[in-house]
């Protein structure tokens, strides 16, 4: 964070001294001010984009329809941002134009909550007529200009409202509250993928409660998919003992846990997160109904394992989770794969003298469990003795 820090003061120097007017925006400022630590920082300029890439040796073009190049400092990539306005967003997905301006506080109008409406000079002063600092200080979200109008423009802003207030802590001032709850049957029109975005912030935030709260008070919450308003109320405490969890796909397991893991997938989750959000679910059934044995160790990830768990006690039908039980167990495990096993398929074929076949592949898997429920040592004459007999057996 040092670095970005670093990168980005000295793009907004080098833009000024080759003439342009160049501040540091956005999240990171608000960060800044709240004493956060944040993990990018953009910058805006009156350059327009091709300038930009002039005054850079090196510099990708990421987002150039919108104003922005990523410029490659050595420290850290920035992105730099043109000064503009957006027109409205008649699709709910992106602005229909948007138009590059001179005037440093027209950029910051378009922002959406005074709190993201702050910009840092080069000499570290603070440019910030919508009174953003004050409403940090008074933790205060507020939407910049008049309410109805910027959530009537751009509906992913009520979500993002209750995401900062997650983030923060802080309460929606009244009137920015107020127009949410109007404008709440509107989020039907904004893209799966934004909402998911905006949504992954809010199970990390630490606060995922007070945020489902919001979402259910605001009506936002029966417009969203999985978060029917009736289930999302009897489900809060649940989302307040949720806590901080190590990745925000917890928060799309649990989601879809209260929602009864329906069939589908509304929020378009990545399959990387649909497995583990399958994997969490395996867990805590099996964990709501008994222990883990070292057969669920051995075929679930640590991860899935600890989640179910804490998911099993969130929902009061375990004690309190204890992941180092997870971890130890796990590292006591004789194999952790098939490839770990003193046995092959080759050598189950040459011991019997059959011809090989799907009973081989079944075997295996009878040798695997045996092995890792300890019911015989990973040893290949152990092994053999073991599978020779139930082979007979089974003839
Ligand atoms: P975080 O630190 O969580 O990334 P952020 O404030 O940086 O929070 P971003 O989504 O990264 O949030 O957006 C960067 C900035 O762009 C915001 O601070 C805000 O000024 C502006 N912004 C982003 N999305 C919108 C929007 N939908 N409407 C208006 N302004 C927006
Ligand atoms: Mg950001």
């Amino acid at each position: 964070t040092e670095n970005i820090w670093a990168a980005a003061f000295d793009i907004v120097r080098s833009l000024r001294e080759a003439g342009y007017e160049a501040v540091i925006v956005g999240g990171a400022v608000r960060d800044r001010i709240m004493g956060l630590t944040a993990d990018d920082v953009d910058v805006a300029t009156s350059a327009l984009p091709e300038q930009v890439k002039n005054v850079f040796t090196k510099t990708a073009d990421v987002g150039i329809a919108h104003g922005t190049v990523l410029v490659i400092h050595p420290l850290a990539p920035v992105e730099v941002t043109t000064f503009r306005t957006e027109g409205t967003y008649s699709d709910h997905r992106r602005p229909d134009s948007v138009k590059y301006v001179t005037s440093l506080k027209e950029d910051l109008r378009r922002r959406d909550f005074t709190m993201n409406a702050i910009a840092l000079r080069e000499d570290g002063s603070l440019y910030d007529p919508f009174g953003g600092r004050e409403d940090i200080r008074s933790g205060i979200i507020r939407a910049v200009g008049d309410p109805d109008g910027r959530f009537g423009e751009d509906a992913l802003r009520m979500i993002r409202a209750v995401r900062f207030a997650a983030k923060t802590g802080f309460r929606i001032e009244s009137a920015t509250m107020g127009a949410i709850g109007r404008h709440a049957e509107s989020i039907r029109k904004v893209s799966v993928e934004r909402i998911k975005m905006e949504l992954d912030k809010v199970w990390k935030s630490g606060r995922a409660g007070l945020a489902m709260e919001l979402f259910h008070q605001t009506g936002l919450a029966a417009r969203l998919p999985l978060m029917d308003s009736s289930r999302s109320a009897s489900d809060l405490p649940v989302w307040r003992k949720f806590g901080e969890p190590d990745e925000s796909v917890e928060g799309w397991a649990l989601l879809s846990l209260l929602a009864g893991s329906p069939e589908g997938n509304p929020y378009k989750l990545s399959n990387a997160e649909k497995r583990t959000v399958r994997q969490i679910r395996e867990a805590f059934d099996i964990r709501i109904s008994r222990p883990y044995d070292e057969m669920d160790l051995y075929r679930l990830p640590a991860h899935a394992l600890k989640t179910g768990w804490k998911f099993a006690w969130l929902t009061g039908k375990t004690g309190l989770p204890e992941p180092e039980e997870i971890d130890r167990r796990k590292a006591q495990l004789p194999v952790r794969s098939m490839r770990e096993l003193d046995v092959t398929g080759n050598e189950l074929i040459a011991w019997t003298g059959e011809k090989g076949g799907p009973w081989v592949k079944k075997w295996l898997g009878k040798i695997e469990e045996a092995v890792v429920m300890g019911r015989i040592p990973n040893q290949s004459d152990d092994i053999k003795g073991w599978f020779i007999n139930g082979f007979n057996s089974e003839r």
